[in-house]
């Protein structure tokens, strides 16, 4: 995908009420506006990188990227499991993320532990992606370094300012 790494940030939103959390999965949504600045190459699945809630550490993470059952499946929504374990819920906070490769393509579950153990593997091949030195080399990327008040819509086709 000629797009990654792509570079992008943006508040965190309510989701869906899917309940992700309860699976032990909670998954952090963008806004339209960062979803409709994805780059046309960007195809719907599931995708790792990096990601760092407002100034703080950067952890590893895997972003899906689907169909937004909210707007009858005609947007895409952005959700991203963050690698760590929170204190605490950070809704209306800046999440700023690097996807950096794909996993694979979104899928049809008939079972909702096909599902879990299908995002279990995604994170294991993530962890040990993201170990790769190219991939190291964008966490310590300046975008992260960057003054978190500039939006999603400062940021130009994935190139930070
Ligand atoms: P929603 O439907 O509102 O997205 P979820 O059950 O998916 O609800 O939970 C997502 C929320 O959980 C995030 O918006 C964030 O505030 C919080 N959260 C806590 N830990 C994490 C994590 N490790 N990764 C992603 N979100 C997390
Ligand atoms: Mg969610």
């Amino acid at each position: 995908m000629r797009s990654l790494p792509y570079f992008c940030r943006g508040p965190v939103i309510r989701g869906f009420g899917r309940g992700s959390k309860d699976l032990g999965i909670p998954t952090a949504n963008f806004p339209e506006s960062v979803v409709d600045n994805l780059p046309a190459d960007i195809s719907t699945g599931i995708y790792y990188g990096w990601a760092q809630v407002e100034n703080g550490d950067i952890h590893k993470m895997v972003m899906s990227i689907g169909w937004n059952p909210y707007y009858k499946n005609t947007k895409k929504s952005m959700e991203t499991h963050v690698m760590h374990t929170f204190k605490e819920d950070f809704y209306d906070q800046i999440l700023s993320v690097v996807m950096v490769g794909y996993i694979r393509p979104e899928k049809g579950f008939t079972a909702l532990d096909e599902l879990i153990s299908a995002i279990h593997s995604d994170i294991e091949e993530a962890k040990k992606k993201l170990e790769m030195p190219e991939h190291l080399k964008l966490k310590e990327d300046n975008f992260f370094k960057t003054c978190r008040s500039t939006t999603s819509n400062q940021i130009l086709n994935g190139h930070r300012l």
